[in-house]
């Protein structure tokens, strides 16, 4: 046996528990189904073991159309738009008419309020801005981060239309870029008044836009308690920050982001006095 092999054998158990943990990771996350290079699966020894077949190459998917999309990432349930139950809640032909920033007269097809139940429900999730998806569509989060969004959510016991989910903006930037500060401190007064009027339990940020936008002068810290007008707030990854990584490739710092987000979601559960549901 080569010192190769017998190393190999010696961290069997760590790699094998690895494994096990990262797996039971993605079902806690709800992922289903793994894409797996062909080439991973060659025998660890191939001396003693008949040569893997020849690879394959994969046919190209094709692309998700708005629909399936948006199907995929309700849990095949539509997203219906939260009606203004309440005066101080900014509606969309509010918003249409804004001209606070520039973003109304950059291309925007639709303003996106943000959408689910109004009526102080245990989460709030803020993202930064809407991207093409959420533009065509005027409903936040339905694109691909969207689909992410979906199952960090249903990981946590919910659906979509159990929680509230909003942006800092509520119009596209151009070229999906980053809103500017005189962008989301122009739109900062809707999303106040959204969380004034909803009452959420607790309040989850997505990414950096989300954390400077809410608290413009003070430094957050991912996976760290604060209040935001007496809500308890955490905040997280971007949905977009995890789904950019190859599983191929980048396996390990998927997982490790994975974890954190998973870690953030269970302390925003525990704040409430909650676990995620046990598994099947
Ligand atoms: N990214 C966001 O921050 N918000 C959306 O609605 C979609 C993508």
């Amino acid at each position: 046996m080569s010192n190769v092999e017998k190393s190999d054998m010696e961290n069997l158990p760590e790699i094998l528990t690895a494994f096990e943990q990262a797996l039971e990771l993605e079902r806690e996350l709800g992922t289903r189904t793994v894409e797996c290079d062909r080439a991973l699966l060659v025998p660890v020894s191939s001396a003693t073991r008949a040569a893997p077949p020849a690879l394959e190459q994969p046919a190209a998917r094709p692309l998700p159309s708005a629909t399936s999309v948006a199907a995929l990432a309700t849990g095949g349930t539509p997203v219906v738009p939260v009606a203004a139950t309440s005066a101080a809640l900014p509606t969309a032909a509010e918003l249409t008419a804004c001209t606070r920033c520039d973003l109304h007269g950059l291309g925007r097809q639709h303003v996106v309020p943000g959408q689910g139940n109004a009526d102080s429900p245990d989460f709030m999730f803020i993202g930064e801005a809407p991207g093409a998806d959420e533009d065509r569509q005027g409903l936040a989060f339905v694109g691909a981060a969207g689909q992410f969004l979906t199952k960090m959510i249903a990981a946590m016991g919910y659906t979509r239309e159990q929680i509230f989910i909003a942006n800092i903006c509520k119009c596209r930037p151009p070229n999906n870029r980053t809103p500017n500060p005189q962008e989301m401190e122009a739109c900062l007064p809707y999303l106040r008044r959204q969380i004034a009027a909803i009452r959420p339990k607790c309040i989850v940020l997505l990414g950096r836009t989300a954390m400077s936008g809410l608290f413009p002068t003070q430094r957050i810290r991912r996976g760290t308690w604060y209040e935001y007008e007496g809500i308890p707030t955490i905040a997280t990854f971007h949905p977009s920050y995890i789904i950019r990584f190859n599983p191929l490739t980048d396996a390990a710092s998927l997982r490790t982001a994975k974890l954190e987000v998973w870690n953030t979601l269970k302390l925003a559960l525990a704040k409430l006095g909650k676990q995620p549901p046990s598994k099947k």
